[in-house]
C-alpha cells in the first residue's frame, strides 16, 4: 500500500537524530480532502448572508438610510441574515462537539412519549402555519436509555425537515413503537420525499437536495450531519425510507433497554 514517510530531523540536545512518522498515504490523502470540502463548504455558507447583508449596508449607506419605511426594511434583512449566520455557526460548533466525541452525553432511561409530546408541541404552530397536519401516533408510554438533549435535538430536527418539505395539506407523523429490536422513534411526512439515488448523500454536511440548494429556505445543510452523529453517540440505528413524490421515512432505533 502506499505510505508516506515524514523524516522530522532532531538537531539539538543530547538526543540528536531523527523521528520518522510513518502514515498510509491514502488515509491522509482522504483526510486532506475531507478538510477541503469542509473549508468550501463553510466558505460557501458564510457567503451568501453575508453578501446580503454587505449588499443592504451599502444601500442604506448610499441614500435609502433618508427614507424610514426603506430603511427598515433594509435593517430587517440585515438582522434576519446575521441570524442566520448566528444558526449556522451554533449548528457547525455543535457538529464539531458531536464528531469529536467531546459533547459529553448523560445517558439515563428517559420517557419518549413526553419528549416527543414536547417536540411536537413545540413545532405545532409552524406546523399549522404552514398548513400542515402535525400527530403524535403509537405508544402512549415508551422507555428508552439516552441523552435528553441529544434526543431533543435528533427529534426536532428530523420534525422541522418534515415539516419543511411537505407541503399544505400533507401531514407529518411522529410516531413510537415498542419494537423488539428496541424503543424506536419514526418521523413520517407526505412531503417530497428523496430521490433513491441520494438518500445516501443527506446526511453529508452541507447536502442539500438539488431543489433546496437556493439558501431563501434556510437551513445549513447540516440537522441531518448532526442527528447522524449524535444516534452514533447513542448507539441507536438511524434508517431513511423515501419516495419521490410520497413521502419520508426516519427510523431511530435506540438500543434495548
Ligand atoms: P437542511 O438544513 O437543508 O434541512 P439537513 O441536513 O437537515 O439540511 O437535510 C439535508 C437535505 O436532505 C435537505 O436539504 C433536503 O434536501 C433533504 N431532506 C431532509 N429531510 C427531508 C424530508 N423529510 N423530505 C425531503 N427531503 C428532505
Amino acid at each position: 500500500s502506499h505510505h508516506l514517510l515524514t523524516v522530522i530531523p532532531i538537531l539539538r540536545g543530547p538526543h540528536a537524530g531523527a523521528v520518522i512518522v510513518v502514515r498510509d498515504v491514502s488515509e491522509v490523502r482522504q483526510l486532506e480532502a475531507m478538510r477541503r470540502d469542509f473549508v468550501s463548504g463553510v466558505s460557501h455558507e458564510l457567503k451568501t448572508p453575508l453578501t446580503v447583508i454587505q449588499a443592504c449596508t451599502e444601500t442604506l449607506l448610499s441614500g435609502a438610510l433618508e427614507d424610514g419605511e426603506v430603511a427598515r426594511r433594509f435593517l430587517c434583512q440585515i438582522e434576519e441574515q446575521a441570524e442566520r449566520l448566528l444558526q449556522l455557526i451554533l449548528a457547525m460548533l455543535q457538529l464539531a462537539r458531536v464528531e469529536s466525541g467531546s459533547e459529553i452525553l448523560h445517558v439515563e432511561e428517559l420517557e419518549l412519549g413526553d419528549l416527543a409530546g414536547d417536540v411536537v408541541d413545540a413545532f405545532r404552530a409552524v406546523a399549522e402555519n404552514r398548513g400542515v397536519q402535525l400527530m403524535q401516533q403509537g405508544a402512549a408510554t415508551l422507555a428508552a436509555r439516552a441523552d435528553e438533549q441529544a434526543v431533543r435535538t435528533i427529534l426536532s430536527n428530523l420534525v422541522d425537515n418534515a415539516i419543511k418539505h411537505t407541503p399544505a395539506g400533507g401531514e407529518v407523523v411522529v410516531e413510537l413503537r415498542a419494537s423488539a429490536d428496541g424503543p424506536t422513534l419514526v418521523v413520517r411526512d407526505t412531503g417530497s420525499g428523496i430521490p433513491e439515488e441520494l438518500l445516501g448523500r443527506i446526511f453529508e454536511r452541507f447536502y442539500r437536495v438539488e431543489k433546496d440548494r437556493s439558501r431563501e429556505r434556510g437551513g445549513s445543510g447540516l440537522g441531518l450531519a448532526i442527528v447522524k452523529h449524535l444516534c452514533q453517540a447513542l448507539q441507536a440505528s438511524l434508517t431513511v425510507r423515501s419516495r419521490l413524490g410520497e413521502g419520508s421515512e426516519f427510523t431511530v432505533r435506540f438500543p434495548r433497554v
